[in-house]
């Protein structure tokens, strides 16, 4: 993929009082890009929540809300945070300059335009922003199996208490370890290992991987569930079609105690958020619902009543 075909594609949002301008940005920029305009800061803020542009060119001087305030208002708000915006101002001293690049702008662009120098600006900002989602997207996934991976657990879990807590509803957790798998590696070699934890992520998405439900790969042969809005009852039903999905790959292990094929154990936990307990603490108990589920004979699912532990 060339530079050029990296770029294309973008979704840029234009942002000036002048339809002049914006005609002309529309001009050098319509073709190669999808392109959405603003002509004041409110509506550049709506537009920038609702269609998540890859890039923002933001006017700097405009009647009522400023591009500075647009600026500080995007920089504010976690949704939009990331989108890099490009200021556009006829002002050219270095102060303007300075207060622009503080505002939080990756870069500017004068006025009256030279067609060349938006065209590759933008071309530029676009690449890095593909860049950096994808830098993103590799710091919360896990490399072999493809699901999210622990850290991006950690920060939905987050989100989900805070959420779940505000329309007061359950948050349930179902931590889950593959049955023996040192003796499968011992027995099938590490690379077949690799393959299983790979067949046993992906039935298992099949069974909760719709958002908001979170499937994550916790570390080595474990995984994790969260399932917001979902009570104690809701979370049993995925247990048990996962410990069914599972079954159903019938991926032969002869040095298993808990059956002729790989087996998973689980433990569930939920709470309700508002309670003054903190997310831990349900992680915890869904730790040790597994620990239990592992003792009494792997292969199955048991439950932890959190308000007691
Ligand atoms: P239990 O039923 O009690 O969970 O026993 P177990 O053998 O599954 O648990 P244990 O924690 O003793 O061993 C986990 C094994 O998982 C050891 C480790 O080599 C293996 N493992 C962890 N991560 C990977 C991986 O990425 N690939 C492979 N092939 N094996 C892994
Ligand atoms: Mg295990
Ligand atoms: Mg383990």
């Amino acid at each position: 993929m060339t530079w050029t075909d990296q770029a294309r594609n973008g979704r840029l949002l234009i942002v000036d009082d002048a339809m002049e301008n914006i005609q002309i940005l529309n001009h050098v920029l319509g073709e190669e890009h999808e392109v959405l305009f603003a002509m004041n800061g409110e509506k550049a803020l709506e537009l920038a929540h609702q269609h998540q542009p890859d890039l923002i060119l933001l006017d700097a001087v405009m009647p009522g809300m400023d591009g500075y305030e647009v600026c500080a208002a995007l920089r504010a708000s976690s949704d939009v945070r990331d989108i890099p915006i490009i200021f556009v101002t006829a002002l050219t001293t270095p102060e303007d300059e300075t207060r622009a690049l503080e505002a939080g702008a990756v870069d500017f662009i004068t006025k009256p335009f030279n067609v060349a120098v938006v065209r590759a600006r933008v071309r530029t900002h676009l690449t890095l922003k593909r860049q950096s989602d994808s830098m993103r997207e590799l710091t919360l996934t896990d490399a072999l199996t493809g699901i999210a991976n622990r850290r991006s657990f950690n920060d939905a879990i987050q989100n989900e208490w805070r959420r779940c807590a505000r329309s007061a509803a359950p948050l349930s957790v179902i931590m889950i370890d593959i049955d023996h798998f040192k003796l499968y590696n011992d027995a099938y070699g590490h690379q077949a290992g690799d393959t299983c934890l790979k067949a046993v992520a992906d039935t298992m998405l099949q069974c909760a991987g719709r958002s908001p439900d979170l499937l994550a790969r916790y570390g080595g042969e474990e995984f994790v569930i969260l399932l917001p809005q979902v009570d104690e009852t809701g979370a049993q039903t995925v247990a048990e079609r996962i410990l069914a999905s599972v079954r159903t790959l019938a991926i032969p292990h002869r040095m298993s105690s808990a059956g002729d094929t790989v087996t998973v154990s689980l433990g569930i936990a939920t709470l309700m958020p508002a309670k003054g307990s903190d997310p831990e603490a349900l992680v915890r108990c869904a730790d040790n619902a597994l620990y239990r589920a592992k003792k009494d004979g792997r292969n199955r699912f048991c439950v932890e009543d959190c308000d007691q532990g």
